[in-house]
């Protein structure tokens, strides 16, 4: 298959275009870099079937055909990120995924959005089954990525109801992994990054709030299993249901790490949702997909990636977001 992966430079979207060249796909990779990383492509540069254009999505996909598959992945996804790129988000959100929707029509191609939990905002129900509408403000800090990303499943939802387009939804709950920007600000890289240079781990509030934490490898294969699936629409929540709090995942880095790093808290951002994990059952139904790599495994995994790594670099951010959120 030629598959086209819009933001296949960055973190996730660098592990698909890796695992679909693996199986022996052709990639065309499409990112601005502006929250991914060349060095995520390095290995794969030269790589036959491999190609990478630099392009905003947000202002054409014109890939020369025939394309068998896009993936949708383009968008800021940590939340400074997003507050710093709040225009970007939106557009990547909408004219970027009507950009990506055309190209998928064009050539009749399956067409994948990554999509998010965050669809579901400080969610009122718990856990989360796909069924559920969601809890979000639409003019709070986290609005223009979880807005965004709702426009983009109506939009998709629209495409595949009034022009057959064959398209699909999965909503990926927190995800982490080699290649996270050790400054992008999410909690995993944060903590992490924190520990193995001896910095205090900032917990943000009381630490109570949970999330529920996916290794990589799991979510690509599920991505992987949504675009071999011709016709089913999702959408599917792709994420490991363990749910931890944000305190037990402190106490855990430090544990692996062997830091001697203390625990601090910081103010806890505007609208951060309180509680999340997914309910998995249809994905497991339908695409055979479950989690295999239990959170302590996949974070020693991800520790010895940040231990190879030169001195983290950090993006250009404000030392505080609008939120109240210190910056990465
Ligand atoms: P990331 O920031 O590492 O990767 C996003 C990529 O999109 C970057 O390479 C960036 O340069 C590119 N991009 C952004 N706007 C673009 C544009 N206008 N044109 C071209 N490229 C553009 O983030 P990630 O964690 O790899 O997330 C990938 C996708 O998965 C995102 O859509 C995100 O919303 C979704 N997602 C991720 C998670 C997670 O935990 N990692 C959770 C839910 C959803
Ligand atoms: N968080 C934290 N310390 C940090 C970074 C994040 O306590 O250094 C918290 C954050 O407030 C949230 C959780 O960890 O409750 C997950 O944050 P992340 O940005 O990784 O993902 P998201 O909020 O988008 O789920």
């Amino acid at each position: 298959m030629h598959v086209v992966v819009t933001g296949g430079g960055g973190f996730l979207g660098s592990h698909l275009c890796e695992a679909l060249l693996r199986r022996g796909d052709t990639v065309t990779c499409a990112d601005n870099l502006c929250t991914g990383e060349p060095r995520n492509l390095r290995h794969l540069t030269g790589a036959p079937g491999f190609r990478f254009v630099r392009t905003d999505v947000t202002e054409a996909l014109d890939v020369p055909g025939p394309v068998h598959a896009v993936a949708h992945l383009a968008s800021p996804a940590s939340p400074p990120d997003y507050e710093r790129l709040a225009l970007q988000t939106l557009a990547v959100g909408s004219r970027g995924t009507e950009n990506a929707l055309r190209l998928a029509h064009r050539d009749g191609a399956r067409f994948v959005l990554a999509s998010t939990s965050e669809v579901y905002g400080d969610p009122a129900v718990h856990p989360q089954p796909e069924e559920y509408w969601g809890n979000v403000n639409p003019i709070g800090p986290r609005s223009v990525y979880d807005e965004a990303k709702r426009f983009a499943e109506a939009l998709t939802t629209a495409y595949r109801a009034r022009l057959g387009t064959d398209t699909g939804i999965v909503r990926i709950f927190n995800t982490y992994g080699p290649r996270m920007r050790p400054h992008d600000g999410r909690v995993v890289s944060n903590f992490i990054r924190q520990a193995l240079q001896g910095l205090p781990l900032t917990v943000y509030g009381d630490g109570g709030q949970t999330r529920s934490f996916c290794y990589v490898d799991d979510l690509i294969r599920g991505i992987l299993a949504m675009i071999d699936a011709p016709g089913l629409p999702g959408p599917y929540n792709l994420g490991n249901p363990a749910e931890r709090t944000v305190r037990e995942l402190a106490e855990l880095v430090r544990v692996l790490t062997r830091s001697p790093s203390r625990i601090v808290h910081r103010p806890l951002p505007a609208d951060d949702p309180v509680r999340r994990r997914p309910v998995i059952d249809r994905a497991r139904r339908d695409l055979g997909w479950y989690p295999a790599v239990p959170i302590e495994e996949g974070l020693r995994r991800t520790v010895a990636w940040f231990r190879d790594q030169d001195p983290p670099r950090a993006h250009p951010v404000p030392a505080t977001t609008a939120a109240g959120r210190p910056a990465a």
